[in-house]
């Protein structure tokens, strides 16, 4: 079956910038008004972004794509957050905090006019703990007469502070070719706010179930191939197919169609290679035979979806061997093995016929849209004083644990971060994760609650 061309990804081509993996994360934080925005725009080179005197403007993270003598990154900003007078330490620590927790690198913008606040200390704590690099800039440095309000800014211990005017540019030349310095080439944190370039497919199952016949069903007569590794293993082949209007990048598409001919340790590569795929992947399909029992292997392969954060959708092939009776069992399978994944879109086909084969796509596109959805914080807030007014956590050893705020940390798949003041039974979190999804939707997608403990 090896009669199809391979067409090398020409170096320096997108496909080559793909490759490289996700860009270095940069998160800008510091306390309302010191100039982030100001500096942001400064890095982006543009002039014509609002900037907002007024402290306390509700806005997210907003990330942007950056470039610094030819090297690219994406730039956080966290803007503002909710500034509630009594809590505005704990806003500041919160929503910085989520940011620098998806950050390679930390720029911690102080106003060198004002000097180090009780927030800023707070602020310094919790960048420590972090263990991210962090470049201090002392910003609002405008001219030669502030740099010893700069050099002030040694006493809070996070080594030498980069003076700069963001609004004048002073000095930001300097402290961008020390951000370089301390990013990494590609982004540890696993590039939550990459973007870009056709949509990513994994098509994942135990051997035999249809992969391949899917994909050749699939990609018809029209399909590229990209060979996206260059020198090493010939194995992992992507390939573009168009479905209906949009190209698709199937990615590592060469180990589903060379049939896997050792028996020994056939489970270990099997599961190696949905790895490897899932690596890449944002969205996978994942095939089960749905003429035999749901065997373990199955449910390893779904599990290792989840676990990998991917957006979901389970295909039940050889539904063309489907009778009544092998049906009904099916079912009772379904409700037993796979309740917790109710979630993921369930398409009936086979790679055979044909039959439903054309659902796949607009599942596709739904898992996807959730897995990229963002709740806006004051939204998000709203709800869950909603839900927690109406459902309180069970009191517990004389106490009862308050959430005090919650924001979504990350897309892709949605994350959210919930401060409380206790810990947080799992039944309680397993009702806020189904409260979330009757309320955003987020068919297709995993979501992932964490819960930070307040005092
Ligand atoms: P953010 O809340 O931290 O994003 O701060 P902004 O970027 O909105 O800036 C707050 C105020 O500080 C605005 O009035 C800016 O024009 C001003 N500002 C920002 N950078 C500088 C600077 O380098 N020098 C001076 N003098 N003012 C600045
Ligand atoms: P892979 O190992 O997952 O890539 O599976 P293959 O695509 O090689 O398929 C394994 C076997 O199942 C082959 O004999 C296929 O012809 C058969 N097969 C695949 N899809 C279907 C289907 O929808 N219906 C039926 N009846 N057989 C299928």
């Amino acid at each position: 079956d090896e009669d199809r061309a391979l067409i090398d990804a020409e170096p320096g081509s997108q496909d080559d910038d793909d490759n490289a993996g996700p860009l270095p994360v940069l998160a800008v934080v510091g306390r309302p008004n010191v100039g982030k925005s100001t500096l942001v725009n400064r890095i982006l080179g543009r002039r014509e972004a609002v900037v907002e005197d007024v402290p306390g403007v509700t806005r997210d993270r907003v990330a942007y794509e950056a470039e610094w003598t030819g090297r690219r990154f994406t730039l956080v900003d966290t803007g503002g957050w909710e500034v509630d007078a009594k809590g505005i330490h704990l806003r500041v620590a919160e929503q910085a905090e989520v940011a620098v927790e998806l950050a390679d690198a930390v720029m911690f913008v102080v106003d060198a006019t004002v000097g180090a606040t009780d927030t800023d200390e707070a602020v310094v704590k919790m960048l420590r703990r972090s263990g991210k690099p962090v470049i201090l800039v002392a910003n609002k440095v405008d001219d030669q007469r502030a740099e010893a309000d700069a050099a002030m800014l040694w006493g809070l211990g996070l080594g030498q502070p980069w003076p700069v005017s963001a609004l004048h540019g002073r000095g930001s030349g300097d402290v961008l070719d020390e951000v370089l310095r301390v990013l990494p080439e590609v982004s540890k944190v696993g590039g939550a706010y990459e973007r870009g370039g056709p949509r990513r497919v994994a098509l994942l199952g135990r051997p035999n179930v249809g992969k391949s016949s899917l994909l050749n069903k699939l990609a018809g007569e029209e399909r590229v191939v990209v060979d996206n590794v260059a020198g090493t293993t010939r194995d992992p082949v992507d390939e573009l197919i168009r479905l209906g209007d949009t190209t698709w990048r199937f990615v590592d598409t060469a180990g589903i169609r060379r049939r896997v001919h050792q028996t020994r340790g056939a489970d270990f590569y099997a599961s190696l290679r949905t790895q490897s795929a899932l690596e890449k992947a944002e969205v996978a399909i994942v095939l089960v035979d749905a003429g035999e029992p749901i065997s373990e292997q199955d449910i390893r392969v779904i599990q290792q979806v989840v676990d990998a954060g991917r957006a979901l959708i389970v295909a039940y092939n050889k539904w063309d061997t489907v009778d009544e009776e092998r049906r009904y069992y099916l079912e009772r399978e379904i409700e037993r093995e796979l309740v917790q994944i109710q979630w993921a879109p369930r398409v009936n086909l086979s790679a055979l016929t044909g039959r439903n084969t054309g659902k796949l796509v607009p599942y596709l596109e739904t898992a996807l849209d959730s897995w990229d959805t963002r709740v806006p914080t004051g939204r998000l807030n709203a709800f869950l004083g909603e839900i927690v007014a109406g459902h309180p956590h069970p009191v517990r050893g004389g106490k009862q644990p308050r959430i005090l705020f919650a924001t979504q940390a990350s897309t892709r798949p949605p994350r959210f971060v919930i401060f409380a003041s206790g810990f947080i039974e799992a039944g309680y979190r397993r009702f806020l994760e189904r409260r979330l999804r009757e309320e955003f939707g987020f068919e297709g997608t995993p979501i992932e609650i964490s819960v930070r403990v307040r005092e």
